[in-house]
Formats: C-alpha cells, sequence, structure tokens
C-alpha cells in the first residue's frame, strides 16, 4: 500500500459530489404528482427537458455568478449628463434571456385559446418553480411582466400597442425604446417611502396633458429598473390612478426616471432594486382616474402567486441538498441518512415541501379554471393570501434546518444554502407581507360568504369536522388580532385537500396527523413519522 505523502491534502473523503447536472422535474415526485392532478401529465417529457436544462451546473453557475457580480447604477456618463442605467453581470441575462425564451413572462397569454386554456397556468408554474431553484432575482421582472398584463386589460388599445413586444420570447437587454425592441419587460412602482402597504398614501401627482399625464414624485422601491416600461400609482385629479410609464418618451428621448440609489439588500442580490424621482415623466393612464387600487389588484393576484411558487421552490431546493448530502456523509461510520434523528428531520421537511408544492401547484390550476368556475375563482382569491401567507413564511426556518444538514458546508456560500436562505424573507415583504395577507383573507370573508368554498376544502381534505372547527368557522367574524391563526389554519386545509388528490394517502395522513391534529412547532424532525412514511417521502424527494 502506498504511504501518502504528509503533504497531500488532495484527495477528498467523506463528501457528497456536487449536487448538479440533475432533472429537477425527474427528480421529484411530488411535483410530478402535482402536475399530473392538475392536468398537465401531457407535457411531462416537455417539463423533463426544463427539469434538466435548469439543473445543468452551467445554470446552477450563472446563478451563483449573477450574485456574486452584483448590479451596478451607472447614474451619469463619463462626461457627466444622466444615464440612469443599470450594467448587470451577464450572468444575469443569460438567465433572463433562459426564462423569456421558455415564456415564463407571458406563457400563459399566449396559450392557445388564452389564458384560461387550462392547464396553462398550471406548466409555467412548475417551470417557474424549477427557475427559482436556482436563481430568483430575475425572476422578479419576469413575474411583474408576466403580471403586468393582467393590469393593462382595462386599457385594450394600449395593451394591444405593447402586446406583441410582451409575449415575445427574444430577451432584448438594449437601452432603446420598446418599439425598436425584439422584446420588452415591465415592473412597478407602488411603493413610495411614506407608505407602501398603504398606497393611498402615495404622493406622487399626476397632471393630465394632451397627450398622456406627467408624473413627478418618487418611489422607494422599484425593482429591476431596466424594465421597458413600469406600472406605477400616482394621484391624478381623479385621485389614485395606474399608469404605465416608459423609460423612453413617444418622440424617443429618454423619460423622466432618475434612478437616485441602489438598495443594499439582505439577499435578492442579483436583481436591481432602486430607489427614483419621476422628473415630469411622461406615462399612459391605465383605467380610469381613481380606479387605481381595483386596477393594479388585477396584477398583485399573479405576482403573489409566484411568491408561493418561488418560495415553494427555494424549499424544495434545499430538501434535495440536504437529503443528497446526508446519503454520502458518515458520521460515526453510518451515513447521516441512516441516522435515526437525521431521517427524522429529514422526513419532516420532506413532508413540509409536499404540502407546499402540491398546494402551490393546485393554486395554479384554481387560476387556470378560476374565468370558467365560480368555485375555483374563490378559491383562487382566498387561498392566493392564505398561501402567500403560509408557504412564504414557512421557507426562511426550513431552509435554515434544511442547512444545518449540511453541517459546516452548509454554512458556505458554494451550497448555495446562505443565498437560499437570505433570499427567502423577501417572498414574505413584497406584494403584501404577512398580516397584510391576513387582512386580506378577513376581507375576502367579510364581503361574500365562503363558507362553500370552506365546505369543499373540508371535503376534499377529509378530515373529521372537528380538526377544522375554531378559528376557522370563524373566520367571518375573526378578529384582527385572531387572523393569523385562522390563516395559517385555513393554508393547512388547502395543503391537505391538495395532497389528497396528488400524493399518496400516507403522505395526506401524516400531514394531517403532524400539522392539524397537533401544533408542528417551529423545529422539524418531531414530528411523529412513521418509519415506512419516512422512507416514502424520503424516496418520492430525490429517488435513489
Ligand atoms: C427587495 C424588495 C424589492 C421591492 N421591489 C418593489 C417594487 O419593484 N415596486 C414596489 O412598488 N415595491 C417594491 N418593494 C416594496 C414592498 O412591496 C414593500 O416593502 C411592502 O409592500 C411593504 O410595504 P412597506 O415597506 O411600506 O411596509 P409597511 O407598509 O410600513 O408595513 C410594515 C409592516 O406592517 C405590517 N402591517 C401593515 N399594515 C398592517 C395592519 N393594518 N395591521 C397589522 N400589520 C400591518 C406589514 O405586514 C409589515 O409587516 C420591494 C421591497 C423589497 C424588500
Amino acid at each position: 500500500m502506498a504511504i501518502r505523502s504528509r503533504a497531500d491534502t488532495g484527495e477528498v473523503l467523506n463528501q457528497s459530489p456536487p449536487f448538479e447536472n440533475v432533472d429537477l422535474f425527474s427528480t421529484d415526485l411530488p411535483l410530478q404528482d402535482a402536475c399530473k392532478a392538475n392536468g398537465v401529465a401531457h407535457e411531462a417529457a416537455a417539463l423533463s427537458s426544463f427539469g434538466r436544462q435548469w439543473g445543468s451546473a452551467g445554470m446552477l453557475a450563472l446563478g451563483r455568478q449573477a450574485n456574486e457580480n452584483l448590479p451596478k447604477l451607472r447614474s451619469f456618463d463619463a462626461k457627466g449628463r444622466r444615464s440612469d442605467t443599470i450594467e448587470y453581470h451577464p450572468a444575469y441575462h443569460d438567465l433572463m434571456r433562459a426564462s423569456v425564451a421558455a415564456g415564463l413572462h407571458a406563457s400563459t397569454w399566449t396559450a392557445a385559446g388564452g389564458r384560461s386554456a387550462a392547464p396553462a397556468e398550471v406548466a409555467r408554474a412548475a417551470r417557474y418553480y424549477m427557475a427559482a431553484q436556482v436563481e430568483s432575482g430575475h425572476l422578479c421582472p419576469i413575474t411583474m411582466t408576466r403580471a403586468a398584463l393582467a393590469a393593462l386589460a382595462p386599457d385594450p388599445a394600449l395593451l394591444a400597442k405593447i402586446a406583441a413586444k410582451v409575449v415575445s420570447q427574444e430577451y432584448d437587454a438594449a437601452f432603446r425604446p420598446w418599439w425598436d425592441k425584439a422584446g420588452m419587460t415591465l415592473g412597478m412602482g407602488m411603493t413610495e417611502k411614506q407608505g407602501g402597504t398603504d398606497v393611498r398614501a402615495n404622493t406622487t401627482a399626476a397632471t393630465p396633458t394632451v397627450d398622456g399625464y406627467v408624473i413627478t414624485g418618487h418611489k422607494w422601491f422599484l425593482s429591476a429598473p431596466m424594465c421597458d416600461a413600469f406600472l406605477v400609482l400616482a394621484q391624478a385629479p381623479g385621485g389614485l390612478t395606474c399608469f404605465l410609464l416608459p423609460r423612453f418618451r413617444p418622440d424617443g428621448s429618454v423619460n423622466g426616471l432618475q434612478l437616485q440609489r441602489l438598495k443594499d439588500k439582505l439577499g435578492n442580490r442579483s436583481n436591481a432594486s432602486s430607489e427614483v424621482e419621476f422628473a415630469e415623466a411622461f406615462a399612459w393612464r391605465v383605467g380610469a382616474e381613481g380606479a387605481g387600487i381595483r386596477t393594479i389588484i388585477q396584477m398583485v393576484q399573479l405576482t403573489r402567486l409566484d411568491c408561493v411558487l418561488a418560495s415553494a421552490g427555494f424549499m424544495r431546493m434545499a430538501l434535495a441538498q440536504a437529503v443528497h448530502h446526508c446519503r454520502y456523509r458518515s458520521v460515526f461510520q453510518r451515513h447521516l441518512h441512516d441516522q435515526p434523528m437525521m431521517r427524522a428531520v429529514l422526513a419532516d421537511l420532506a413532508l413540509e415541501v409536499e404540502g407546499a408544492v402540491a398546494l402551490a401547484m393546485r393554486l395554479a390550476g384554481a387560476f387556470d379554471r378560476a374565468a370558467a368556475d365560480p368555485v375555483e375563482a374563490a378559491y383562487a382569491r382566498i387561498v392566493t393570501p392564505a398561501a402567500k401567507y403560509w408557504v412564504c413564511k414557512t421557507a426562511p426556518g426550513f431552509i435554515y434546518e434544511a442547512m444545518e444538514c449540511l453541517g459546516g458546508n452548509g454554512y458556505v456560500e458554494e451550497s448555495m444554502l446562505p443565498r437560499l436562505y437570505r433570499e427567502a424573507p423577501v417572498n414574505a415583504i413584497w406584494e403584501g407581507s404577512g398580516n397584510v395577507m391576513g387582512l386580506d383573507v378577513l376581507r375576502a370573508f367579510s364581503r361574500e360568504n365562503q363558507s362553500g368554498l370552506l365546505d369543499s376544502l373540508t371535503r376534499e381534505a377529509d378530515v373529521p369536522a372537528a380538526e377544522t372547527a375554531g378559528p376557522l368557522n370563524n373566520l367571518e367574524h375573526a378578529s384582527e388580532a385572531h387572523a393569523r391563526a385562522a390563516v395559517g389554519r385555513l393554508a393547512l386545509l388547502a395543503s391537505i385537500a391538495a395532497l389528497r388528490a396528488s400524493a399518496p394517502p400516507a403522505i395526506a395522513e401524516a400531514f394531517i396527523r403532524t400539522r392539524l391534529s397537533s401544533v408542528h412547532g417551529a423545529l422539524y424532525g418531531a414530528a411523529a413519522i412513521d418509519t415506512g412514511t419516512a422512507e416514502m417521502l424520503l424516496q418520492r424527494a430525490l429517488p435513489e
């Protein structure tokens, strides 16, 4: 036997191989089952091809590079003229190009038969969920672009003017007027210094002119400022109104957007989020004066769905990394994966992801069916805020636990877990923070009798009536102080109903036992999951 030199430390023992060049679809049984249950079984081959593309070492490297090389604000050119542009790393553009080519920014609007042609939403949702596992910062403009089209519906002429450029599957990063580009992206500006949730406090002013409006004021957050146009809320003479504000005026001159600085954020670092001043910027009105919130709310439901999908995707990637590592890593002569306490943690994490992905895909299905089915419309209306509240707030703690499964490696950037961990909280904050989701569910219950939805969820979940008693039955009358308990319970019930339709019965039963019938608590690994179900969960999470 060759004796190794004392200096030879090159041989790496007892470490897992890189988690790359994986098919993000074929290795994810809960996703496959949720796709089948929601009508896209026929797309399995295409989804698998997407899963291989996004799970490749090359795409994972792009995700890392786009976050290591931060976007830079170029306020002025070399001679002192205003520039107000952002310089991104090429990796960011590559990710944008791939997402646009796959139609993540618009496929639901271009599907044969239009948006209501089921299951366009589910097919896109599955792809979005996989893309979010690899890189989420670039998905901000992708999400906003596809959702903004919904808000433009009240102005068919304006929509018709730009629609072809928006749905184009060619990404064009050039800083030129949108009509000279192969494709365009859309952003949004609602939040001001004095109010984000409370957009009625907006002070940005809109003054009518002959050909549109002049916007003067600021936005405290304006993400992806290289988008070609932005939906913006401003106070017009008739009240808070929605506008489409392009980066170039109709005469081809640069519009009055002055980017003040970029936010130094916890995560979401590949995505530039700016503070902006509108210096007499040109804009088109969208919808009636005073109807700003009503107009923009069409967009918000769609962006909230994407928050749920992305957070479920983060959890999925964290789980896959944890299970993968524990299958290779031995401690005390036994693989971590076979250590009873680690199995309990991994199985509990896997069960959480089962619920999240089943719920997220079922919710996407409701968006597909809402136009033709009032019950599905009610589902989309109510379960969107409930799922956003629950899944997006679950993700950070979940990722922390998955990170620990990798030991010290999990705390190191190359493992990707730190990036996922930093990325996760933003989905709970933007597009309506946790409490705001609670208020939204209460509002929907107070305006309309939702007992039909609760009855159908309880029936589909097949849980004893006693399990849904308490806070859930009182949603109509719940006080704001108790809304979180009720909305959390609603999300659990919807998860179980979704699991009943897509996962093996033992999974739904384990979810009920450990999350509905007993309080789960913030930590993982203490839930009573039997050995057989644990094995099933781990095989479904990452087939060996
Ligand atoms: C990375 C990033 C990018 C962003 N990009 C954009 C963008 O592109 N465009 C844009 O318009 N905005 C953007 N935002 C802003 C974001 O949408 C807001 O921060 C968010 O809506 C919350 O608003 P706020 O910051 O004003 O907080 P506030 O409205 O002050 O809320 C603070 C807290 O109070 C809670 N709260 C509010 N009302 C109530 C109530 N009645 N009862 C109990 N609790 C309540 C909220 O849930 C929240 O937890 C971005 C934010 C981040 C972090």
